[in-house]
């Protein structure tokens, strides 16, 4: 038996996904988490297609994504004159050996906190225990630094720490003191969820507008059986051109519509009250868009950054829990051959930073919006054909080449082997058995 843990720093879905395929792979964990109570925050994410796979292989069926989301079929990008741009099929009905799914963010967090408690036991998750720091041991392993919220402070000793912590981590923090500011290009997003109608296919994502100003909403649930309404994840975006740096304070503020409604307020069609969805919100979430520049490696010796804390993107290309959720099996994939090591994370590091640092920086350049950029540049909006303006072959080019530099491109996905081959554990690994030993 490994002596020590890895630990996590982080309870979201790239620390929980960690913790379920390190326990899938048989090595223990002990996820720290600073809020003291797990609860269902937030509102919409997308699960692409890579991830949903990724869950799966973890054991957890669509009957259960079903229950906190819907099987996403369409993604379109609608001009502010009401016309499409571009769709396409989504999921399986795009030949995806898997479904794409649109879920409620704080459920699917609860579902994965679940299956560790169920899993692994109560034990491996202690709440209100915030990470600040970590040292390396002279013992070998890692020294972790916590604050409790009881304002006791301690270090637990682990093997290796997974820095899965969020845009503002304090392991990124320490691990590369001299990180530029957050970044922050100037947009601020409202979001909100609304009962309401359903369009198109029933399941469709549709970004409309420009890529200054411009809503997208997908509904997250099925709609109801008696009143065919289902809850519409939407989220309302402007760009400012001389930001005011002041905003970048309201991270995830709870805001009234009326304070925003006004930029929207003649994005009225026949087939679309933009006006009226935002109303129907219970409440909205003010939050800036940003990021954080990539840096050079997300490891040092026993510790690595996973997650947002890693690579915190614009949501442009709603992939950021996609890819926490893939990090988390790559990391498990590199386990199984050289175990949970320093080694390991290197190679980690190795397979991932560089391409996911170039996607960072993809999505800051409008990441699949990038088409409606286009559109303006070239007719200002106005246009009755799309095919005059962007012809089909460029629109599914640029459309491929984002996919493929996120990795779902469809044919390379369905062809790749699992991340993590079934029942693979990782102490079956020379180097790992080697270290199991040497830990007695
Ligand atoms: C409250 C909340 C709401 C969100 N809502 C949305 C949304 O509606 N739509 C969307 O697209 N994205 C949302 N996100 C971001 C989205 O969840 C992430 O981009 C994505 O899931 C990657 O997840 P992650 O686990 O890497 O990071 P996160 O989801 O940010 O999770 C990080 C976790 O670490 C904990 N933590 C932070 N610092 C420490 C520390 N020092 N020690 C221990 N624990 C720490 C946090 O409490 C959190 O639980 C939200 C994030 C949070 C935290």
């Amino acid at each position: 038996m490994i002596s020590r843990p890895v630990v996590i720093a982080g309870g979201g879905i790239g620390g929980l996904a960690t913790a379920l395929t390190l326990h899938q792979i048989g090595v223990p964990c002990l996820v720290l988490e600073a809020v003291r109570e797990m609860r269902p925050l937030g509102v919409g994410i997308n699960l692409q297609p890579n991830a949903v796979r990724e869950l799966q292989d973890l054991g957890i069926t669509e009957a259960e994504l079903d229950r906190i989301g819907v099987p996403a079929r369409e993604w379109a990008l609608v001009g502010l004159n009401g016309h499409d741009v571009y769709s396409e099929p989504r999921g399986r009905m795009a030949g995806y050996h898997w479904s794409q799914y649109a879920v409620h963010r704080g459920r699917l967090q609860m579902l994965l906190h679940e299956k560790l408690i169920e899993r692994i036991g109560p034990q491996a998750l202690q709440t209100g225990a915030r990470v600040v720091g970590y040292r390396r041991a002279s013992a070998g392993g890692v020294a972790v630094q916590v604050a409790h919220a009881n304002g006791a402070h301690d270090e637990i000793h682990g093997s290796l720490l997974i820095g899965a912590d969020g845009i503002h981590s304090a392991v990124r923090a320490q691990m590369h003191p001299h990180q530029a500011p957050i970044n922050w290009g100037g947009s601020i997003m409202w979001r909100g969820v609304t009962w309401a109608k359903p369009i198109r296919s029933g399941a469709s994502f549709v970004g409309l507008g420009t890529h200054r100003q411009r809503v997208v909403f997908y509904p997250i649930s099925p709609p109801d059986p008696n009143t065919g309404l289902a809850m519409i994840n939407w989220i309302a975006e402007v760009t400012w051109d001389h930001p005011d740096e002041k905003m970048l304070n309201g991270w995830f503020r709870q805001v009234p519509t009326d304070s925003f409604l006004h930029h929207f307020a003649d994005w009225t069609w026949d087939w679309l009250d933009v006006p009226a969805l935002i109303r129907g919100a219970e409440y909205a979430f003010e939050n800036p868009m940003i990021d954080r520049d990539p840096v050079p490696g997300w490891v040092d010796g026993p510790v690595a950054l996973l997650g947002d804390a890693a690579h915190a993107m614009y949501p442009t290309g709603s992939n950021g829990a996609s890819q926490a959720i893939v990090d988390a099996r790559v990391l498990g994939a590199v386990m199984c051959e050289a175990g949970a090591t320093p080694e390991a994370l290197a190679q980690y590091d190795a397979r991932l930073c560089g391409p996911i640092s170039k996607l960072i920086l993809r999505n800051r350049g409008a990441g699949p919006f990038g088409l409606l950029n286009l559109v303006d540049e070239r007719c200002g909006g106005n246009f009755d054909h799309i095919d005059e303006v962007i012809p089909a072959a460029e629109r599914d080019a640029f459309m491929a080449d984002y996919k493929a530099a996120a990795g779902f491109a469809v044919e390379s996905l369905n062809r790749a082997p699992p991340t993590i081959p079934p029942g693979a554990r990782v102490a079956e690994h020379p180097i790992a058995a080697e270290r199991l030993r040497a830990e007695g």
